[in-house]
């Protein structure tokens, strides 16, 4: 029996102007680097999110580590991080020398706990040495408790840079998620919301950082008829022809949004109910985009494990994945100071322990969820769940 297609985690969904858009830059001949598109680009994402300024650059991560650099973290210094996400929201500070100092989640949000963030200060003020910044995560498309958390950095005086590459479209208090630092990163890699193929945007209100930072990404070239250089630049800016492709894309947004968020109302409906099933809570006050739809499941309860689960719908050739591995916990930063929710309690192993990630992709069809769905009620089923 042959396999069924492949269900993807999470594929890129073309709109029907990104082909126009790319082709108005093959006319003009703006094919690399930069060009009208981009600057069109970052003034759209600017006031699509609600902010004085962007910077288009090559990635997130690159992003990230102009944002780094610009509040001077440096050589032997430490940025407290978000220990549940993806390896590119602490490399950068790796990048400029300094060392992450990992704070762990909370349940309401899964993202940072304010509580262990609160210990962090205190425990690093006894010592005199406050982080030069905090990078805050957002994942799977929902913002952190963003009061809590810039309470406590405004106490201390130290800056946040929201890493909010998965959270692009999603709100706060009715505020864009990644607008509420100093700082904020969007992503527009392959598997994000919207995808330039590669990609990233620096958001803020600052625009004389983002000058600075622009000049940085553009290998920082003096103002000189000949090349003369006096600071040490990146070549991180994002080409003409990927900045049409993330017009189109940013006009659809609103589109892959509400097509995700229905994805996972599908889900919660055939799925929650299930014993040990609990998919990730929507933190109050905030409208999450689903990016990914994410739950946790309790093998105690539910007779199975998400690894199970995930092995199960591998056989049917569709792509689930577990959640983030806690930066913690990884090799590269096995030395490095983490900071749990409670004294004696990690959210964030707990979430990893239990936790997958479904097919979330905006194009997904209705056919196809079913697919996945039945999979998993399937492999309950044979499983005997305790009732
Ligand atoms: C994707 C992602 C990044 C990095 O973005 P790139 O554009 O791939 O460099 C950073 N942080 C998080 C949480 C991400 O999911």
């Amino acid at each position: 029996m042959g396999l069924d297609k492949r269900i993807f985690l999470s594929p890129p969904h073309m709109g029907c102007e990104e082909e126009r858009l790319v082709q108005e830059a093959f006319e003009s001949n703006w094919i690399s680097p930069l060009g009208p598109q981009v600057e069109a680009f970052e003034k759209e994402m600017a006031e699509y999110v609600g902010v004085n300024g962007a910077l288009a650059v090559n990635s997130g991560t690159s992003a990230l580590h102009l944002a780094l650099r610009y509040l001077r973290v440096d050589q032997g210094d430490i940025v407290f991080c978000s220990t549940f996400s993806f390896v590119a929201s602490a490399n950068p500070i790796v990048y400029q020398g300094a060392v992450p100092v990992f704070i762990d989640s909370e349940c309401e949000s899964w993202n940072m706990s304010p509580s262990a963030l609160a210990r962090a200060f205190a425990h690093y003020e006894r010592m005199g040495k406050l982080p030069k910044a905090v990078i805050v995560v957002n994942l799977f498309g929902q913002s952190a408790d963003m009061s809590a958390i810039l309470r406590i950095c405004d106490q201390h005086g130290v800056p946040v840079v929201e890493d909010a590459a998965e959270s692009l479209g999603a709100t706060y208090h009715g505020k864009a998620s990644g607008t509420f630092g100093k700082f904020g990163v969007y992503s527009f890699n392959g598997n994000k919301i919207i995808t330039t193929s590669g990609g990233g945007m620096l958001v803020s209100d600052d625009r004389e950082a983002l000058t600075k930072m622009r000049f940085w990404a553009s290998q920082s070239r003096d103002l000189a008829v000949h090349y003369q250089h006096s600071e040490l630049g990146y070549n991180y800016r994002l080409s003409n022809v990927l900045a049409a492709i993330g017009r189109g894309q940013l006009g659809v947004l609103d589109k892959r949004i509400s097509a995700r968020r229905s994805i996972f109302q599908r889900y919660y409906l055939a799925l929650s109910n299930l014993d040990g099933f609990m998919f990730m809570p929507e933190l109050a006050n905030s409208l999450p985009t689903r990016w990914l739809t994410a739950l946790t499941v309790n093998p105690l309860y539910a007779g199975i494990s998400s690894g199970e689960i995930i092995e199960a719908l591998a056989e049917e050739n569709i792509e689930a994945r577990p959640v983030w591995k806690p930066l913690h916990l990884q090799p590269l930063f096995k030395d490095c100071k983490y900071f749990p929710h409670t004294q004696d309690k990690s959210i964030s192993e707990q979430l990893f322990k239990d936790g997958l990630c479904l097919p979330s992709g905006s194009n997904l069809s209705e056919e196809d969820q079913d697919r996945v769905i039945k999979c998993i009620l399937t492999v309950m089923n044979s499983r005997g769940t305790k009732k």
